[in-house]
């Protein structure tokens, strides 16, 4: 099953479709791949051969469900951001329709500002949807949980840090921007946190370390409790 999905994702257009794509673990979870499985069948391993070959005749089905995953990972990115960024309401967030991805004003420039950048839930690092995806397929190491939760999340605090960094580099939040951008621009300056504890480490400077606060230490943080 394993190399039914690897050649699954070699047949998508580009890198940035295989990073919206579910996790291995995911596309066993597909209702059209779980289907199959042969725990489903609940039989012995000797039908593994009639399993893949039953995936192959709904093959279009297993593609579709892939593509869907891939634009609900986006839709719930984009309600993460709203709830953060602009003055809706649950209710109205909660409302929304996923046509609205459609929607110049929530293109892929959307996601690349800073301003919309979100955190991975594992370990807390910050940046655009696209980088974030590809960080969890393939770099961060609990990306196992996936199952269980949404693997990215924008507390406000981040939210509050990442404005303080750009408001004190007079850079616009909405114009689209890479973290190594952010890097650069950032390069023979430290940052450092006045009032932040002073246990060890607590005081130590750069971005990236300043807006994982509050996934390091949530419980000085009430909304992360
Ligand atoms: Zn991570």
């Amino acid at each position: 099953m394993k190399t039914r999905y690897d050649d699954l994702l070699d047949d998508l257009p580009n890198d940035d479709s295989r990073n919206c794509a579910p996790s291995f673990e995911l596309f066993l979870q597909l209702p059209a791949v779980k289907a199959l499985s042969p725990l489903a069948f609940n039989v012995s391993e000797a039908t593994v051969k009639d399993v893949l070959a039953k995936l192959e005749q709904q093959v279009d089905q297993v593609k579709e469900e892939m593509a869907t995953y891939a634009l609900d990972v986006r839709f719930k990115a984009l309600k993460l951001i709203l709830a953060v960024t602009t003055e809706m309401t649950e209710k109205e967030i909660e409302d929304l329709d996923p046509d609205v991805l459609a929607e110049e004003a929530y293109d892929d420039e959307f996601f690349e500002r800073p301003s919309s950048w979100l955190s991975c839930r594992h370990c807390g690092r910050h940046g655009p949807l696209l980088d974030l995806l590809k960080h969890l397929q393939t770099g961060c190491h609990k990306a196992h949980w996936w199952t269980f939760r949404f693997p990215m999340y924008l507390p406000v605090e981040v939210a509050c840090a990442s404005s303080a960094i750009f408001d004190l580099l007079k850079v616009d939040m909405d114009e689209p921007m890479t973290p190594k951008e952010l890097n650069e621009k950032l390069e023979g300056h430290s940052l450092t946190w006045e009032n932040a504890p002073r246990w060890k480490g607590a005081q130590r400077t750069g971005w990236r370390y300043l807006v994982r606060f509050p996934f390091l230490f949530p419980f000085l943080f009430p909304s992360l409790r």
